[in-house]
């Protein structure tokens, strides 16, 4: 089959990055990422025997205009493509584009948001086919295989994994499929499929790609979708599968920058540890950058890292009241913070946080002591975000059932942005979080030793770039 993949544009030229737990959007200090699920599915797909193509749209600047002109262009039997909930409008919109193309073409998406609000987004998408539940990638190459058959759709009727509309107009929800049990089964991920020049470090503006070395965390954080798509189970890869793919990587692209994409990369020390000590082994000479928690990590591990590379670690803060972290079951000793960040540093790295403003139990006062606390802090950056309840966390949940959602009979996803609060708790106004965010981004920035570091990691020929986008993003901000 012919298959076009996309990362599709969204309104008003905003660049989000889908994937999986995370919709980011690029601004200063946050990039478009390597569509790794794409790219994932895509080399599986075409190892299989379809024709594939994958086009990041916001990587490449196109809009929904030349969205049409490609599919004209390339007359795919399916588009398939990630959604994400602040897009989610437009990304579900560009079924009926494609099916006003032509009717045929299977319209495929997935991503967390659907994966909750399958039968919803179905409902409301007359042109949709069909919604891949959860991890992605088997579910699509056995789906689109088995279109392929003559029958089409109602060949889907015991498909794992996916919602569809049947050959008869209903919508059918299949059972759920297991998550992969052996991650390395999978095909290195084929950066060829996609332009891997338009991916670059902010700042820097090194090229960089993406490694999965992992799927899954078993932590229970309720404001956090990554149990949906990658489930709640660990499932780490082989090392010499890893430091394999990274070589290829770095002899084909001539790339040495990385960032391993797994949900709490230290979430199994034993095995990080391993990995560093294997990329020092094999003399990888590669610099790469991680997600952490500081209830993973000790002076040992962290030494380590930084010696197989890791130049930066972030870990998720959010919050410095313990009553708020035991609301979210972000069962963390928050008072460790500033003993594991400097560790961080004596081992060599620059350190981010990750803090949210407005989780439940909240109040002005709480709000105010955590930016302080934060402030504090011996952090590089920090990014600071209002607590948005999506689709596939349980915090979702919590806000419908607990009224913290205004309108639920048609709520506007597109308010949905990690930049606006969007739940109205009994201890703190939305208006009350949002000041609070842009306060402490302002605090937390235009500071002397934050702006230096910043304009040290900043390459020279990208600084103008750099303050244009600082300005947008403080504009924004405030
Ligand atoms: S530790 Fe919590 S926030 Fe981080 S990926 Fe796991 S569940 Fe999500």
């Amino acid at each position: 089959m012919k298959i076009l993949l996309l990362n599709p544009p969204a309104p008003r030229g905003e660049k989000f990055t889908r994937e999986g737990r995370c919709t980011q959007q690029s601004a200063i200090w946050t990039t478009l990422w390597p569509p790794i699920s794409l790219v994932y599915i895509g080399t599986l797909l075409r190892d299989n025997g379809h024709e594939v193509r994958v086009i990041d749209c916001p990587a490449q600047d196109i809009d929904i205009k030349d969205v049409t002109h490609i599919i004209r262009a390339y007359s795919p039997e399916a588009v398939i493509w990630s959604v994400a909930t602040p897009s989610i409008t437009g990304d579900l919109n560009l079924s009926s584009v494609v099916k006003q193309l032509n009717p045929a073409v299977y319209t495929i998406v997935l991503g967390t948001h659907v994966t909750v609000l399958d039968e919803t987004s179905l409902e409301q998408s007359p042109s949709l086919d069909i919604v891949v539940r959860n991890e992605p990638e088997i579910t699509i190459m056995e789906t689109v295989t088995a279109l392929q058959r003559p029958g089409g759709l109602s060949n889907l009727t015991s498909m794992p994994g996916i919602t569809f509309r049947d050959a008869e107009g209903k919508i059918a929800r299949n059972t759920a499929r297991e998550f992969i049990a052996d991650i390395d089964a999978l095909p290195f991920p084929d950066w060829g499929l996609i332009d891997v020049n338009a991916y670059r470090l902010p700042l820097s503006n090194r090229q960089f790609l993406m490694v999965m070395p992992q799927r899954g965390c078993h932590f229970p954080c309720t404001f956090c979708t990554s149990s949906t798509y990658y489930g709640r189970k660990l499932r780490v890869r082989k090392v010499e599968a890893i430091v394999k793919e990274i070589k290829e990587a770095i002899e084909r692209f001539k790339i040495r920058d990385f960032f391993f994409w797994a949900e709490t990369f230290t979430a199994n020390p034993s095995f990080v540890r391993s990995l560093c000590t294997a990329i020092i082994a094999n003399n990888l000479d590669i610099s790469w950058v991680c997600n952490s928690r500081i209830d993973t990590v000790d002076g040992e591990l962290l030494y380590l890292m930084n010696k197989a590379g890791c130049w930066m670690v972030s870990y998720g803060i959010e919050s410095f009241d313990p009553n708020i972290l035991k609301g979210v079951r972000k069962d963390i000793e928050v008072s460790r913070a500033n003993q594991v960040i400097s560790l961080s540093r004596e081992a060599g790295m620059l350190v981010s946080a990750h803090v949210i403003f407005g989780l439940p139990y909240e109040t002005p006062a709480t709000a105010r002591q955590t930016m302080r606390r934060v402030l504090d802090l011996e952090l590089d950056f920090a990014q600071f975000y209002c607590a948005v309840p999506f689709p596939g966390s349980a915090l979702y949940e919590q806000a419908i059932s607990e009224g913290w959602l205004d309108n639920i009979a048609a709520l506007d996803f597109t308010q949905f942005r990690q930049e606006q609060a969007v739940m109205s708790l009994d201890t703190i106004t939305r208006a009350e979080v949002e000041a609070v965010r842009a306060q402490a981004v302002r605090e937390f920035y235009l500071r002397p030793r934050i702006i230096l570091g910043i304009l040290r990691l900043t390459s020279l020929r990208h600084i103008a770039k750099t303050i244009l986008s600082a300005f947008k993003f403080f504009r924004a901000a405030n």
